[in-house]
């Protein structure tokens, strides 16, 4: 066990090793990955849902609601309904007034920018909502220079002044995720791109709400730390699971704080 123990140790210095020679890069510091969902992580609300009062009132037909309830059919059901926005006027400010008026999770923002601030911290959003949400909101709060890079589909108006919508991904590998976007293949990408760099995060942790955050939780590892949302799925999902298939610290979370009061505690 301790021979094994040590070969994995020696095999994965001796790896950097070669790898950082190869690309001339100085050891960097390590660091801590930080990935976070946005709809009622970063955000304390669904934008997908709190679009729909735009409509005043006017109520979305059934062909395009229907879509909503297939598993692989959420991002065209958002494409339908912002056509369908479109056709009933909601203009790209009326967008903005929107998403801008939303309320973050209270702490949130405090927290980001601390994490971001020490220096240690590096922190990517993965998003199954779109480009154009997530970067408003940020943007209104302050919060893009803070985030380092955002996963999610993207959207942006054409010439009509319709919003767009594409899949991040057309994934078939992972059936615990939607097609558009396996959160968890995602990170493993993310942590092997940034080796490359020359950045080695020793820890990661996650942060998030729902189902679509299960399958990212379950690629942590023992030094990882999911923090799940007290009352959501995600923890639900978790604590259902048999404890093996879970090797991450499992932490609920209801404010930021909870979560800044772990950090430094550890
Ligand atoms: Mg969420
Ligand atoms: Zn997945």
């Amino acid at each position: 066990m301790e021979d094994e123990k040590f070969q994995v140790i020696f095999t994965s210095v001796s790896f950097r090793c070669i790898l950082f020679a190869f690309f001339e890069h100085s050891m960097a510091d390590p660091k801590i990955l930080v990935c976070i969902d946005f709809d009622k992580t970063i955000i304390d609300c669904n934008t997908d849902a709190e679009i729909k009062s735009l409509l005043n009132g006017k109520e979305v037909p059934e062909e395009i609601e229907s879509l909503a309830k297939v598993t692989k059919g959420w991002t065209a059901y958002m494409r339908e309904l912002f056509i369908f926005m479109h056709k009933n006027n909601v203009s790209k400010d009326d967008y903005i007034r929107c998403l801008t008026q939303l309320p973050l999770v209270p702490g949130m923002q405090e927290l980001l920018n601390q994490m971001h601030e020490s220096g240690d911290c590096e922190i990517v959003i993965l998003s199954d909502a779109n480009s154009f949400f997530v970067h408003c909101i940020l943007r209104h709060n302050q919060l893009n220079e803070t985030i380092s890079k955002v996963f999610t589909n993207p959207a942006e108006f054409d010439k009509d002044g319709c919003l767009q919508i594409r899949e991040f991904q057309n994934q078939t590998s992972c059936k615990r995720c939607p097609p558009n976007l396996c959160k968890g293949a995602v990170l493993v990408t993310y942590i092997a791109k940034r080796m490359l760099e020359g950045v080695q995060f020793c820890r990661t942790l996650y942060i998030g709400d729902g189902h679509n955050d299960v399958c990212a939780a379950l690629h942590l590892g023992i030094n990882d730390y999911i923090f799940a949302r007290a009352g959501y799925r995600l923890l639900r999902c978790l604590e259902k699971m048999p404890a093996r298939n879970v090797k991450a610290t499992i932490i609920p979370w209801e404010t930021a704080k909870n979560i800044k009061d772990v950090l430094l505690s550890t």
